[in-house]
């Protein structure tokens, strides 16, 4: 048996939620009055009343509690056991969890455990009128958006792009908890936190602004960082700067990385992949500037500008000091 209901992970952190699981809410929602299927939000540990209210706010009709202490913290070994005991015999059609880190851990382990499918890193989501979870992701270089389905396993799980949706604010929406007290105490906790890292990294999915470099700058973001400062705007990298070590994984823009909605993004020596330019399909004008005059990120931006970034930079960043 199923539950005819759509689960989504909400994952806890430092400040309360990461902004994805709000995100997914609000799509999940939309797939929820499409479906028929009830919307439920599933939070381990002990939190705040006030969380459970945010996810309902959110749009949750109930909110399925995993109450244990032990689960304050995230763990492969607990969330797994304590996520899968809950469910397994009675699972629900579809569970969507955000693509983050732990969330990437979480959703695997858990997909091999509940022998079902998970499509990775989802940028669209539907429900067909068989109730399959359609899950859409860049493939083929990018060149199709394929739509995933798994037709046995129950439930249908994905993960989801940060940034990809928009969170939904449900005005006075009322919402049950259901609370389930799971037994941890034989679960062997193979990895443990010994020492917590914040990162210093902005969340590039909530910057306003962004100069965005590729392959172009020949992994040198000194003009870029010198602009931005100027412009008081983040930076982003595309996936080979990452890859290199020029900056670090969370900057990276596109589909295996974030996705932005900025108000500006400036573009700059990025060849315009269909895997970086889906990161960017939401900014409100995109301004790019590659050498190449027939360079893809041309079809895909407000602005253009054919020329060397190394000759332009400097004379920009001239500009701006001297009308500042
Ligand atoms: C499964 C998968 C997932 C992927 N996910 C991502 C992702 O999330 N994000 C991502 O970015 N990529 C991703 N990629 C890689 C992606 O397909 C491209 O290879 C990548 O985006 C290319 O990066 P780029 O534009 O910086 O480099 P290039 O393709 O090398 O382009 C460099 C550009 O800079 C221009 N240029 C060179 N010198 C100058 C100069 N002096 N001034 C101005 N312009 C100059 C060139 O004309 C060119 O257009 C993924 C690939 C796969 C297979």
């Amino acid at each position: 048996m199923t539950r005819k209901e759509i689960w989504v992970y909400i994952e806890r952190n430092n400040s309360g939620v990461e902004d994805v699981s709000l995100e997914i809410l609000g799509k999940g929602t939309e797939l929820s009055n499409i479906s028929g299927y009830i919307l439920v939000g599933l939070i381990a540990g002990t939190p705040e009343k006030k969380l459970i209210d945010l996810v309902i706010e959110h749009g949750a009709d109930r909110v399925a509690l995993l109450k244990n202490e032990m689960l304050n913290e995230y763990s492969t070994d607990y969330f797994v056991n304590a996520i899968s005991e809950y469910i397994k015999n009675d699972p629900p059609e579809v569970m969507l969890i955000g693509a983050t880190q732990n969330g990437r851990d979480l959703a695997g382990r858990l997909a091999g455990r509940l022998k079902t499918g998970l499509t990775a890193n989802a940028i669209t989501l539907s429900i067909d009128r068989e109730g399959m979870l359609l899950a859409g992701v860049p493939a083929y270089g990018g060149k199709i958006l394929a739509e995933i389905g798994c037709e046995y396993g129950r439930p249908q799980m994905s993960t989801v792009r940060p940034g990809t949706f928009k969170m939904k604010e449900v005005k006075n929406k009322k919402g049950e908890v259901d609370e389930f007290i799971p037994n941890l105490s034989a679960i062997r906790q193979r990895v443990r936190i010994v020492e917590r890292n914040v990162s210093e990294v902005n969340d590039l999915t909530r910057s306003e602004r962004t100069i965005i470099g590729g392959n172009g700058t020949r992994g040198d973001l000194t003009l870029l960082k010198e602009l931005a400062q100027l412009m008081n705007a983040e930076i982003g990298v595309t996936r080979p700067l990452a890859d290199r070590g020029v900056a670090p994984r969370e900057l990276q823009v596109g589909s295996t990385g974030y996705s932005l909605k900025s108000k500006i993004a400036l573009v700059l020596g990025v060849s315009g992949s269909e895997h970086f330019t889906s990161g960017i399909r939401d900014c409100e004008e995109v301004i790019a500037i590659d050498v190449d005059e027939k360079s893809e990120i041309f079809n895909h931006c407000d602005y253009c500008m054919v020329g060397d970034i190394f000759e332009v930079l400097p004379l920009t960043i001239k500009k701006m000091e001297e009308t500042r």
